[in-house]
């Protein structure tokens, strides 16, 4: 190699390594502001899930209020690119152009990316998102959108009949089993186990290329394997997505701290090898494991359907 250029091309890797992580831990970027659900309460439970696996710093960027004026929003355009992994908190307008242009780059460039439960209700009609996440809910998706996704005997099923994209019935605890055990988001963690209250998320609809269902949860709704947990490519960018975590109680479960730490530290790294561990307290398939968290769960439960 010219030696001129190498030590060029080793600097330019140094800096790029030292803007994506802050010593040995991955940055990390939560983005949240606008959401149906108590985006201000959750975000502080997903930036603690994300710090107290020791892999990451955290960073949070809240967009401007839902009908804020196009100046609020020139004023917020976050450097995705800063960092290893974007995790979504948000489900409301659409972003500028501009932003979704950078969100859209940054993901096919090899940027990683993790859909958290409502964040794929958002932007039914931005197409390279909806792409990025496979299938989503709401917000008039349809057929038209792509099929509905299930496993069927084990296997990944595309259904594509007529009928709208999103559903979910009472919330309550349900058994998610995982599909595949040799991903490094699922591998040693129980075949069955119980996650606490929250919305069994149904009849996901999108594109649904490129993706692979992790783990599953019968739905009362359907009675089919509903997708719970899925990774997907999007140009040399990775996508973790987990319809988990409606609410604060939702995501203080230690199945949904685990797979959301690997699914983070696996688009960030394409490995898992600081949270590889299964945790002693993962819930087993009848037993709880409640992470607690000081002034949590401030949510109020509804009654679970039992
Ligand atoms: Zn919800």
């Amino acid at each position: 190699m010219h030696r001129l250029l190498f030590p060029l091309l080793a600097l330019t890797a140094a800096l790029t390594f030292a803007i994506e992580s802050t010593g040995s831990k991955l940055k990390v970027l939560i983005i949240d502001g606008q959401n149906n659900h108590k985006w201000d309460i959750t975000t502080p439970v997903l930036k603690h899930a994300l710090e107290s696996s020791g892999a990451f710093v955290v960073e949070i960027s809240t967009s401007p209020p839902k009908g804020s004026p196009a100046e609020a929003w020139s004023g917020w355009s976050p450097k995705f690119s800063d960092y290893a992994a974007v995790v979504s908190n948000y489900n409301g307008e659409p972003w500028p152009e501009p932003v979704r242009a950078a969100f859209d780059s940054y993901v096919k460039q090899g940027g990683g990316f993790v859909s958290v439960h409502a964040a794929n209700n958002s932007f039914p009609e931005w197409k390279e998102y909806n792409q990025m996440i496979g299938v989503g809910g709401w917000g008039g998706r349809n057929a038209d959108s792509g099929p509905w996704l299930y496993v069927k005997d084990g296997k990944l099923f595309r259904d594509t009949s007529p009928g709208n994209g999103g559903a979910h019935g009472p919330q309550h605890e349900f058994v998610v089993e995982v599909q595949n055990s040799d991903h490094p988001i699922t591998r040693g963690l129980p075949k069955r186990w119980l996650h606490t209250q929250d919305e069994l998320y149904s009849r996901l609809r999108g594109p649904a290329e490129n993706i692979e269902i992790l783990a599953s949860a019968k739905s009362d709704l359907t009675a089919e394997q509903e997708p719970n947990l899925m990774v997907l490519s999007y140009g040399k960018g990775r996508v973790f997505h987990t319809t988990l975590g409606h609410a604060d109680y939702s995501m203080l479960c230690r199945g949904f701290f685990e797979t959301l730490q690997r699914g983070t530290e696996w688009v960030a790294t394409g490995d898992t090898k600081v949270t590889g561990d299964v945790p002693a307290d993962f819930p087993t398939e009848s037993g709880l494991a409640i992470v607690p968290l000081d002034g949590y769960p401030k949510q109020p439960r509804p009654a679970a359907k039992k």
